[in-house]
């Protein structure tokens, strides 16, 4: 049990990360800074945070445990701001998308006081951003990532595996480097590809139209296109380079795709639509392998 959590950035994930700590009566009193008094306002009256903090160093004081919710690009300013409170036993972690920038914003931000971070990057979200979606359960049932750095203090990132789990997450640890290029193939390129071809569709002179008769399957396969432009420009820029090999990867694929319709080679085709599709039949999320391409 906590006696307060100080949450910096109180929106979707910040805000989700008190509700669930409450409601598994983890903390016992949540106080808030976010950049503009509104989001914090609207976070008191929704029973969020307990009370608000005119600073990122005010909601660190008196609290036992500091969750970061702020877009990664602030990270660094805002672990400076709060620097000289970070004492030895308070966990301080993020959220962040991306991990070998924040680490390295961390390293800079906390300097000698970097063992109380443990960087963290819950697989969990939605499209809709903001403390009007926060929600209690976003955390339950999903994985979380940990990628703890060789100071960080081994206390923390015990307590962190077990709030976590409390509040029902699977937690996993891996390095910065091995977390950010797993995530640009499976989340930060597929943000790219939804992004690119909804654009596609709606850029076309007719795309309005196009768009008035899509069904299921468009609306699947673009859900994440609605996902908030600021959030995905920064996880894509920090993440570049690994997002960028795997595109090309995806290029690869599809122009195998396009090479063998241009040739007609209706056998060519099926077989490579056939490792897909028994690929995908066979993924369960979470699951730790999907069975090999026969
Ligand atoms: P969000 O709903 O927009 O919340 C971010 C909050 O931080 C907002 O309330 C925002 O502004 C506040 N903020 C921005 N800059 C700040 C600063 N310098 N100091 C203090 N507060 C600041 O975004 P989110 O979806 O919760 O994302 C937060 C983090 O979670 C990001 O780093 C993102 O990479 C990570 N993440 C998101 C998802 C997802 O699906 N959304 C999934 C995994 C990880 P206001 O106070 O003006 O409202």
């Amino acid at each position: 049990m906590f006696n307060q959590l100080g949450v910096i950035g109180c929106g979707l994930m910040g805000g989700s990360f008190a509700l669930a700590l409450k409601r598994s009566a983890l903390v016992k009193r949540v106080v808030g800074y976010s950049k503009s008094p509104s989001t914090t306002e609207r976070a008191l009256r929704m029973g969020v945070i307990d009370g608000i903090a005119d600073s990122a160093l005010q909601a660190v004081a008196g609290s036992d445990i500091v969750l970061l919710a702020v877009p990664v690009a602030a990270t660094e300013t805002t672990l400076k701001a709060i620097r000289h409170l970070v004492e030895p036993g308070l966990l301080v972690m993020d959220v962040g998308s991306t991990k070998r920038d924040v680490v390295d914003a961390a390293r800079r931000g906390l300097r000698e006081r970097i063992a109380s971070f443990v960087p963290a990057h819950p697989i969990a979200g939605k499209e809709g951003s903001g403390i009007q979606h926060a929600d209690a359960a976003l955390y339950a049932g999903r994985q979380v990532i940990l990628t703890p750095l060789a100071q960080t203090d081994a206390t923390l990132l015990q307590k962190a595996t077990d709030v976590w789990s409390a509040i029902g997450a699977q937690v996993l640890k891996m390095t910065p480097e091995n977390h950010d290029s797993a995530f640009a193939a499976v989340s930060h390129l597929p943000h790219l590809l939804a992004f690119a071809y909804f654009g596609s569709v709606l850029g076309q002179p007719a795309g309005r139209d196009l768009l008035s008769l899509a069904g299921s399957g468009f609306r699947d396969f673009t859900r994440i296109a609605a996902s908030d432009p600021t959030m995905w420009r920064d996880v894509l820029l920090a993440n570049r380079e690994e997002v960028l090999k795997q595109s090309q990867r995806f290029r690869q694929s599809l122009d195998a795709l396009e090479q063998v319709m241009l040739a007609g080679n209706g056998a060519a085709l099926q077989e490579l639509l056939r490792v897909a599709s028994e690929g995908r039949r066979g993924w369960q999320m979470g699951a730790p392998r999907v069975p090999p391409a026969r």
